[in-house]
């Protein structure tokens, strides 16, 4: 079997100015240089508000600290008149080495269409960004449909025309675990993730969908981590609230299995 490197990912949401991402990064490199014995095989990466990205990459970049970063969002073009929107051209000037792409609450708060996921996808791939592709199934959905359905056509529609093999991270977050502190159980978490493979491996073969990292998001914390992580399919986490807390994170980056 093909050996993914964990990544854990910390969705900041719309919480910590410039100043306060300093003084977290800067912990969470101490953090994680105590620890270097234990975290050692897991990439980290934080998910700042835009204004944060220059000051987070000043810091990072001084340091050589070994933490990944990226944005929340991007817009699909890549310039001109769209007031309030930020360029994947942007993004990649700072150095971001992610972006967090179709994330429910841009669905569901700024009605972002599978279309729009699709465009920003290929929108990152322009730019060199690696996208953290959010996918995942609502509490209608999964009464409705199961859980793995809705979650494998937005895989399908977000990734038309797209070429996976120029780097792809995906992220299972059913909404219905998404700040509920109910998060799926491992084996829900499995039974999609392996469904999310099997679509990438249709899509675009079986050595890319092997070496694709595939998330689970949804209520995740440090008394959890290890469950999902024992996964065969569920290769690290994006985690939002808990991202926020300096040691519950850390906990996290820490897991052992
Ligand atoms: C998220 O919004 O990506 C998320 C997983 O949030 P939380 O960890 O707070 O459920």
């Amino acid at each position: 079997a093909v050996k993914r490197t964990p990544f854990i990912a910390g969705n900041w949401k719309m919480n910590l100015d410039h100043l306060q991402a300093i003084a977290f990064v800067q912990k969470l490199a101490w953090s994680l240089a105590d620890a270097k014995h234990d975290y050692a095989d897991a990439e980290v990466a934080v998910f700042p508000p835009f204004t944060d990205l220059r000051s987070v990459q000043t810091l990072v970049t001084a340091d050589s600290l070994p933490i990944g970063y990226g944005a929340q969002d991007l817009s699909k073009h890549d310039s001109g008149a769209y007031t309030g929107e930020i360029s994947g051209a942007f993004l990649k000037q700072l150095d971001c080495g992610y972006v967090i792409i179709g994330h429910s609450e841009r669905r569901t708060l700024h009605a972002e269409s599978d279309e729009d996921v699709n465009a920003k996808v290929i929108a990152a791939h322009r730019h060199g960004l690696v996208p953290v592709l959010c996918v995942g199934e609502t509490a209608e959905d999964l009464e409705a449909h199961g859980a793995s359905a809705v979650p494998v056509a937005q895989l399908r529609r977000a990734l038309e025309g797209v070429d996976a093999s120029k780097g792809l991270v995906v992220a299972y977050e059913p909404v219905w675990a998404i700040g509920s502190g109910q998060a799926a159980t491992p084996a829900q978490a499995e039974q999609v993730a392996a469904a999310l493979r099997a679509v990438l491996a249709e899509l675009a073969g079986d050595e890319v969908a092997q070496a694709t990292r595939i998330l689970y998001g949804g209520s995740v914390k440090a008394a959890n981590i290890a469950a999902f992580l024992r996964e065969p399919n569920v290769d690290g986490a994006l985690v939002g609230g808990a991202s926020l807390d300096i040691d519950e994170f850390s906990a996290i980056v820490r897991f052992k299995k």
